[in-house]
């Protein structure tokens, strides 16, 4: 489906970008998007939820069965470009929508995964929260092999870090209890 477009092309593609203001531009995106297209209804999808601000379809390439795929109704490319509340309601979504998939399809487990560029995962450039149920022996891998660092590399990486992320967020106390959902099996050697 990707076309690669030659030299004069481009050049014109850019051309006519710089005399669209921002608001078509982003129409424009929409209409290349293949979510965008979904929430409009100008493609079929498998729904399952839908409230103003996002919808959770089921995903036509699923990892595994009930692989659900949320995003928001709004064009965003990365995570980091959606506002924060409506960050916080996609993630209140996400995890309902896992507390069903224990419920209805009797999981073993869920992976929440949201990839920022293609790198990571993201093959639709319009950010999207996977559901994902997992069942022992489904052969689904979200893993990796841990990588040695150097304990001076470690301690210039943390104050590096820890430095920038000094101030990204205010304290919340977090008073509510967690639920438990299902007792689930975990691999001895994860439980301290
Ligand atoms: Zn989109």
């Amino acid at each position: 489906m990707n076309k690669q477009l030659d030299e004069e092309q481009v050049r014109k593609l850019q051309e006519k970008l710089k005399s669209m203001s921002p608001e078509e531009v982003q129409e424009l995106i929409k209409k290349q998007c293949l979510f965008c297209n979904i929430i409009d209804g100008n493609i079929s999808s498998n729904k399952i939820f839908e409230d103003d601000k996002c919808l959770a379809v089921l995903d036509i390439n699923p990892a595994t069965k009930g692989h659900t795929l949320l995003f928001p109704k709004t064009h965003f490319q990365f995570s980091n470009q959606v506002p924060e509340e409506l960050v916080g309601h996609l993630f209140v979504v996400a995890n309902k929508i896992s507390e069903k998939l224990f419920e209805i399809l009797k999981v073993d487990g869920t992976s929440i995964y949201l990839g920022n560029g293609q790198i990571a995962g993201q093959n639709v450039p319009h950010v999207m929260i996977h559901i994902i149920p997992r069942f022992e022996k489904d052969n689904v891998s979200i893993g990796w092999k841990g990588i040695k660092i150097a304990d001076s590399e470690m301690i210039k990486l943390r104050e590096e870090l820890s430095a920038a992320c000094k101030n990204i967020i205010r304290k919340k106390e977090i008073t509510e209890k967690p639920k438990v959902i299902k007792k689930v099996k975990y691999d001895e050697r994860m439980i301290p």
